[in-house]
């Protein structure tokens, strides 16, 4: 397409030149021609033929035939003098004898046009001289006599110009097409180096995409096999390092008070477990929407004591509930990109997905692990703690304590004053026994009015000692039920122990129940251990 361009227009610049150049040698001839013409008619002398002597062989033309060869001489071309009637009467390019024998031009072209129009031209070969001539003739008049002077170019220089004009064309359009040719190549080259650096970027966008996408994905099912919150803070912990390279964050849940974010996880050092904020403090959170700490636009107040940090907040939204949020400390020679920002936003979605669920479920397992009416922990609790109870006793080398604990004649307050009061007086005991356990102790309700604590890290003394502490208290906790007192409520127990007892809950319970027995056997308000249950047998023997 560019080369047939080049030869359209290298054709078009020869047809104008040459047309120029043609224009240009015609007008030159024309006026050599006018030169001529004029010289001829101020030339002194007779020499013009009188009309009845033309063609007539004349001495007369004889001057006329050398002031033209002078002429000729000098505008360096062919001269000829013609009479109206065609009759050469000089030629600079024949001599006097020739001149007389010369053929009548009175029908060359250019002789009448000159005579018809003022001026003729024509192009010729000369069969003499076997070369192209241009011929311009104007007409003359001397003496009232009619005569043409024809100048007659050779055609050989402008054929020459026009060759060397036409090798520069080639030689130009040759040049033209080699630098359109190395201009095409060294686009093509450079066209294909950037659409392969491109290819290569996309390539590598998309591998990071792809392993991010992947990481995102590991993230959200790990989030989703959590058993609890702890795990997924240790997950959230050990992973945004990776997905967010170089970023410190933390991760701050709302307290089941909801008036409280505290920091539960961190990574990088900026924040630090335990730190709490009111949500307030927070403009992600009241915005509900990703906030962007940065310098001349709004600062979370939490940040204030962080220094200069720039910093993004994700606040962690599930089921329409603040659950929590995440923060990222953000460089600030190294705003997060777009692609980090939805990294992040991905990763607040996970979480707080899984946050809500692990909340709803921790929930849901201490409602089935506890009383509803006492509030204290159920069967259910001392039948799936009791191994790690045992396995905690193992590891400190220290006995493990079972205390069973049944209210005395319990029956007669239901009797006496009704269900109610019945009710109240396990809520009261049970607050009670809570008061008095500690991280060690632990009180349960086992049914009814039967109650148990568990205790660990203490020797037997201290075991009788905590348990009749405990049986005192309640002997001297008043119980009024609906302004009316329901009088001195007691409680029996009996104290089993592992590993003294047997290493299973049943066991420990059995055996428990046995000395509990014992203790309303001798007259209930009491606390029954084995050196007691040895006793009595000891005195039942005796007896
Ligand atoms: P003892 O000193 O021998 O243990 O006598 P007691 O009356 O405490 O024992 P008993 O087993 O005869 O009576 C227990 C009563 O506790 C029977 C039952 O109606 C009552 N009870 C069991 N669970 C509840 C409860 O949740 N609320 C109320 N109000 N009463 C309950
Ligand atoms: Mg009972
Ligand atoms: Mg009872």
């Amino acid at each position: 397409m560019m080369l047939a361009c080049i030869l359209m227009f290298s054709l078009f610049i020869d047809q104008t030149m040459s047309d120029y150049m043609r224009e240009h040698e015609e007008e030159m001839a024309l006026q050599e021609a006018k030169v001529v013409a004029r010289f001829v008619s101020l030339l002194p002398g007779d020499f013009s033929p009188p009309p009845q002597q033309i063609g007539v062989k004349s001495e007369r033309f004889a001057a006329l035939h050398r002031e033209i060869g002078l002429m000729a001489a000098t505008i360096g071309a062919r001269i000829t003098i013609i009479a109206r009637n065609g009759l050469v009467l000089g030629d600079t390019d024949m001599s006097y004898g020739q001149l007389l024998h010369a053929a009548n031009h009175a029908k060359r072209p250019e002789v009448i046009q000159a005579l018809e129009h003022g001026f003729g031209l024509s192009e010729r070969r000369s069969a003499t001289l076997d070369i192209n001539f241009l011929y311009s003739a104007v007409p003359l008049e001397r003496n009232g006599i009619q005569m043409i002077a024809r100048v007659a170019l050779p055609l050989k220089h402008f054929y020459q110009q026009q060759n060397n004009l036409r090798e520069i064309l080639v030689i130009g359009a040759a040049f033209g097409m080699l630098f359109i040719i190395a201009i095409t190549f060294w686009l093509g080259r450079a066209l294909a180096k950037s659409i392969q650096s491109r290819e290569e970027r996309l390539d590598s966008q998309v591998r990071e995409r792809t392993s991010t996408l992947s990481a995102l994905q590991e993230l959200g099912s790990l989030l989703a096999i959590c058993n609890n919150l702890p795990e997924a803070g240790e997950i959230l912990e050990s992973h945004l390092p990776q997905l967010l390279p170089g970023v410190s964050g933390a991760l701050a849940l709302m307290n089941n008070s909801r008036n409280l974010l505290v920091v539960s996880h961190e990574w990088g050092g900026t924040w630090k477990k335990g730190e709490f904020k009111s949500p307030d403090s927070c403009w992600s959170l009241r915005k509900n929407i990703v906030h962007h700490s940065r310098k001349n636009e709004l600062i979370c107040k939490h940040l204030k004591d962080k220094g200069k940090i720039n910093a993004v907040c994700i606040p962690l939204m599930a089921q329409g509930e603040v659950v929590g949020v995440i923060h990222l400390k953000e460089t600030p020679k190294r705003p997060f990109t777009d692609m980090e920002l939805d990294i992040a936003k991905s990763i607040g979605k996970e979480t707080a997905i899984a946050v809500s669920n692990l909340k709803l479920r921790e929930t849901l397992e201490q409602q089935a692990l506890l009383d509803p009416l006492t509030r204290l922990y159920n069967r259910r609790y001392l039948e799936e703690r009791f191994d790690s109870f045992i396995a905690s006793a193992d590891r400190e080398e220290m006995p493990f304590w079972l205390l069973m604990i049944d209210v005395d004649h319990f029956k007669k307050y239901n009797d006496q004053f009704g269900h109610d009061a019945g009710d109240f007086v396990l809520t009261q005991l049970a607050k009670l026994f809570h008061q008095h356990t500690s991280a060690t102790h632990t009180a349960c309700r086992l049914g009814g009015e039967e109650f148990a604590i568990l205790m660990s890290g203490i020797p037997h003394e201290e075991a009788m000692a905590f348990s009749e502490a405990l049986r005192l208290s309640v002997e001297n906790l008043p119980f009024m039920f609906e302004g009316r007192p329901l009088g001195e409520v007691t409680i029996s127990a009996g104290l089993a122990s592992y590993p003294q007892d047997g290493d299973r809950l049943s066991s420990l319970l059995k055996t428990g129940d046995e000395r509990l027995y014992v203790a309303k056997h001798r007259g209930r308000n009491q606390i029954c251990d084995a050196a007691l249950v040895e006793m009595n047998r000891k005195k039942d023997a005796t007896d």
